[in-house]
């Protein structure tokens, strides 16, 4: 049966709407016409001082967040929650987590006051077949999350929910279930991976300058410029493969949980999708800031 088919066959049911069931509901929310393709974002998000600092990082994440269509909510993975499983944030307020040491006071009074998505919550659950997604109640946002999403959306306007990463996948796990969430692009739907493609605290140097100014050792500097290669010829096999393409890549990530929102995001990139890095650079030594946009 066709859209238009279907739509006749719904005309003729008795239109009260207490006899429309909530499926009935859906299957009309399915067939409202795909209007626009969100953008989807990785962003490498470094230092939590980028959180309040002013910066010519976050300036850019602010010029993104105000350039692209305004989401009707955002789904963010965050290098900074990992799980037995997989999870999504399910409550009306999140708190915002402070979930680092030896920072600033005031990096400990953000208090980043973006509402959570139900709705949102229960649509990730319903289309990812692969796993049984968990409802939490109890993790809110980390820094992962609102460091960026502060300067993406300084109103906090815009509801924001968190999926974890499950620590027992590899990254074609991971990979194939993201494509999982590539429906959410069409239902206004902002997907927002937050980690850093380069990142190794093994290798950290602080440069006489502070942190963000731009240095990086050579294998990170020589790592930085193959992903964005990878990322630009859309190799998917090689970056989920990563370890085995080369030394610096190997050291680029010797644990997942930063690498792995870039693969999230990597996964949703769809043939229409233009890719637009910004923020290309190395900082602290081994840490990489590239982050990218894909929209139609
Ligand atoms: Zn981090």
């Amino acid at each position: 049966m066709n859209r238009r088919n279907i739509l006749k066959a719904l005309a003729l049911l008795p239109l009260s709407a207490a006899a429309m069931k909530l499926k009935e509901l859906r299957l009309l929310t399915d067939l409202m016409p795909a209007t626009q393709v969100m953008p989807v974002l990785f962003v490498g998000h470094g230092s939590p001082m980028n959180a309040i600092e002013d910066n010519d990082f976050n300036r850019q994440w602010r010029k993104i967040g105000a350039s692209i269509p305004k989401p009707a909510a955002v789904l963010c993975v965050s290098a900074h929650w990992e799980t037995k499983g997989t999870f999504v944030t399910a409550m009306e307020q999140p708190r915002t987590i402070h979930d680092f040491g030896g920072f600033p006071k005031a990096l400990f009074d953000v208090d980043y006051k973006a509402p959570g998505s139900i709705w949102l919550a229960n649509e990730t659950q319903q289309l990812v077949k692969s796993a049984s997604l968990g409802m939490d109640e109890s993790w809110s946002l980390d820094h992962g999350a609102w460091s960026v999403m502060k300067h993406l959306y300084p109103e906090a306007d815009v509801p924001v929910i968190q999926m974890s990463l499950d620590v027992k996948g590899d990254t074609r796990y991971h990979y194939n279930l993201a494509r999982e969430l590539a429906a959410l692009r069409r239902k206004g739907v902002l997907i927002v991976g937050s980690g850093n493609m380069v990142h190794n605290f093994s290798y950290m140097q602080m440069p006489s300058g502070g942190f963000n100014v731009p240095f990086g050792h050579d294998w990170a500097l020589e790592a930085n410029e193959t992903f964005k290669k990878l990322i630009h010829e859309n190799d998917a096999e090689a970056l989920i493969n990563f370890k085995q393409y080369s030394t610096a890549l190997k050291l680029s990530a010797p644990t997942p949980d930063h690498y792995l929102p870039m693969i999230y995001a990597l996964a949703l990139r769809e043939k229409t999708d233009n890719l637009s890095f910004f923020n290309d650079a190395v900082v602290g030594g081994s840490f990489s800031m590239t982050s990218f946009v894909l929209s139609s």
